[in-house]
């Protein structure tokens, strides 16, 4: 396969990660197909506590097939709870997912509509695990805040995070990153749906309670563009832009997609 959005390409032919990790055919495999008909309204989900401190985002690293913006793991300085969880969860990264065009780029739909980017904001129960490497490997592990980007108007708080892509062009590079708030690229309504799921890429394990927020955010066509900048390839290496890298949609399997609204 090529280095190129590795396994990305796959998406509808043969899944090679498939191969290599089997549970991606698991009982509880992510993105879903959010079918809004059937996701049971559900009056119990209490409203999200969301506390991000600007002081916990340190750096940004070009990852390969994406970039993750660090947030320090040492004290719960960004945490989320309440809404569908059950303790405290502590932010570690977040990063974005895109496609080829504006067209498509989500990795959750809803009701089969792509967006054109989605934002996640990754947390691990930082109350009952001792780390995000053993939270991971508990359906109660990790959860993962969701934010559809919908092409639009230039966003301002994605607009700090575009502009620090240009020093993480290529592979491996990482810049500090610093005093930037989480909260910026969250939509005004916190209606969410929430399931449970796994990672999105390898090793695609089942560890998240998805919240995935009905109302999206704005992302220009030049923002878009910009992550389609970013380079898959290292440098003085032939340059590979990263174009496409979502996951499809998953089969549902049983699960239900209750929604706080
Ligand atoms: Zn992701």
């Amino acid at each position: 396969m090529s280095s190129l959005n590795w396994g990305y390409e796959a998406h509808n032919g043969p899944d090679q990660w498939q191969k290599l990790y089997p549970i991606a055919q698991g009982n509880y495999q992510s993105p879903v197909d959010i079918k809004t008909q059937e996701a049971k309204s559900d009056g119990s989900l209490q409203s999200l506590s969301i506390n991000y401190n600007p002081s916990s985002i340190k750096s940004i690293i070009n990852i390969g097939h994406s970039f993750h913006v660090i947030s320090e793991d040492k004290e719960d300085v960004s945490v989320v709870k309440g809404g569908p969880l059950k303790a405290s969860y502590r932010l570690n990264q977040f990063h974005f997912h895109w496609g080829p065009s504006n067209e498509l780029g989500s990795e959750h739909t809803v009701d089969g509509k792509s967006y054109s980017a989605e934002l996640h904001l990754v947390h691990w129960n930082s109350e009952k695990y001792s780390s995000f490497a053993e939270a991971s490997k508990n359906l109660d592990g990790c959860a993962v805040l969701t934010v559809f980007l919908k092409v639009g108007n230039a966003h301002q708080g994605l607009q700090k995070v575009v502009d620090a892509l240009g020093q993480i062009r290529t592979k491996g590079k990482q810049a500090a990153f610093t005093n930037f708030d989480p909260s910026s690229l969250l939509p005004a309504s916190k209606d969410y749906w929430t399931y449970i799921g796994s990672l999105t890429h390898p090793p695609l394990l089942e560890c998240v309670t998805w919240v995935i927020f009905r109302e999206p955010i704005s992302a220009s066509p030049d923002q878009l563009n910009k992550f389609r900048s970013l380079l898959s390839s290292g440098e003085g290496e032939k340059e590979s832009p990263v174009l496409c890298n979502h996951r499809p949609p998953q089969p549902l399997k049983g699960r239900e997609v209750r929604a706080s609204f």
